[in-house]
């Protein structure tokens, strides 16, 4: 059954097609500046092409994604059974990935307030596709569902009551689909079932995020009401103090948009090195650049400090696993994330995490208690199982 994947966000599509449930991928690309002056289509299948073109919408863009397939990969259209549309907020409203209707999209178009950046963006994927696909079953597959086993303790913020009751104000968590596929893969390798597994696995990419898994489900996360809170990342500032954010308003007379770009934008990595918010860029640099370095090493132990607390919540651990760009790639941050944890259980073999970049690997030493692995997201294979799963199932 061919399933095809999208994650549409302001400006660009990325695509996946699958033969599901043998996960095979059959082709991808993606559409990127869509409404500027040019755009750029890629796609790598039977053939390569990569080409600049003007694309005004997201329907347009998915409407030349079809043509392409057809051109390609398929006979028709209709042999497409499913589209598993990323979206990234669906508040309290969803627990697990779910056939779209009428009710569906009234419910993702309610919570734009709670992701005006990502969700009508997701939306106009979903609406552009049931034109384009009308025999097609839509799936949402959402970035928070994921986290909506955590509990109030965790997920309250310790402000008023009456601010989470009136505006859903609470801890909701992102990366989902990531931390779910990561911490599903583990338990599979480790030879236990899915709901047997504790483990912390760490999302270091573009954004940062890290969650305690408790019996293979959410119990703790370190994003929040947005994806702003929790770890240092490229650009964005992860935990501050809130007091911060007074003091540029009412201190310094920022107005509330340069107080956004300054923590989304021009913080992170980016703020502290002053260089680059890639660690393509910035590793050159460590143990040269005096910025740089404490950028790095600031980054490292955010993500130490968050390992110990979800160690001291869960208990028992039996992985930690890194993803994401950063996680998957880059050796120095996982070894110093990581250094000192023996008392903990926490063994890395140095040696073999110097070499494991981009590859599936345990990286801990026989002897730690607590496995170590790099495990490579693949979340859109994980919203294409799950699209074949509820069309097989309706
Ligand atoms: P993601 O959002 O998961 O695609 O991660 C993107 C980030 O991962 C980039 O901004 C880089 O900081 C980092 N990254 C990706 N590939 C590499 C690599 N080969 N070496 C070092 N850092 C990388």
């Amino acid at each position: 059954m061919k399933i095809l994947v999208l994650n549409c966000g302001s400006s660009s599509i990325k695509f996946k097609l699958f033969e599901m449930p043998e996960e095979i991928l059959i082709s991808y690309g993606s559409v990127e500046k869509i409404g500027e002056e040019i755009s750029i289509f890629k796609y790598y299948g039977k053939v390569k092409i990569e080409e600049k073109l003007k694309v005004e919408t997201h329907q347009k863009g998915i409407e030349f994604i079809a043509k392409t397939l057809v051109e390609n990969e398929i006979e028709n259209i209709e042999e497409i059974k499913g589209i598993g549309h990323r979206v990234v907020h669906g508040g309290e409203g969803f627990e697990r990935s779910t056939i779209i209707d009428e009710n569906v999209i009234k419910k993702i178009e309610e919570y734009i307030f709670l992701a005006p950046l990502h969700n009508p963006h997701n939306l106009a994927g979903i609406k552009a596709c049931i034109k384009i696909f009308p025999k097609s079953i839509q799936v949402a597959a959402f970035d928070t569902a994921f986290h909506t086993t955590i509990s109030e303790i965790s997920y309250l913020y310790a402000i008023p009551y009456s601010f989470y009751e009136k505006y859903k104000i609470r801890r909701y968590g992102f990366h989902g689909i990531s931390h779910r596929y990561v911490a599903r893969r583990a338990s599979e390798i480790m030879g236990k079932g899915k709901y047997d597994i504790n483990a912390i696995t760490c999302h270091l990419g573009n954004g940062c995020s890290i969650t305690a898994v408790k019996n293979g489900k959410s119990f703790d996360t370190s994003m929040g009401l947005t994806p702003l809170e929790g770890l240092i990342m490229g650009t964005r500032c992860g935990d501050i103090d809130p007091g911060i954010i007074l003091y540029f308003l009412e201190g310094l007379n920022f107005k509330s948009s340069e107080v956004s770009e300054i923590l989304n934008k021009k913080s992170g990595l980016l703020g502290i090195s002053g260089v680059s918010n890639d660690f393509r860029n910035l590793l050159p640099l460590y143990n040269k650049d005096k910025k740089v370095t404490l950028a790095i090493d600031m980054f490292c132990y955010r993500i130490k400090k968050y390992i110990g607390s979800y160690m001291a919540i869960l208990g028992k651990v039996d992985a930690i696993v890194f993803t994401g760009g950063i996680g998957e790639n880059v050796p120095l941050i996982r070894e110093k994330a990581l250094s000192n944890l023996e008392i903990f259980g926490v063994i890395l073999d140095i040696e073999k995490n110097k070499e494991i970049i981009g590859k599936e690997s345990e990286i801990s030493k026989e002897e730690s208690i607590v496995k170590i692995f790099v495990i490579p997201t693949n979340e859109e294979l994980r919203i294409a199982f799950d699209t074949y799963q509820l069309i097989i199932n309706s």
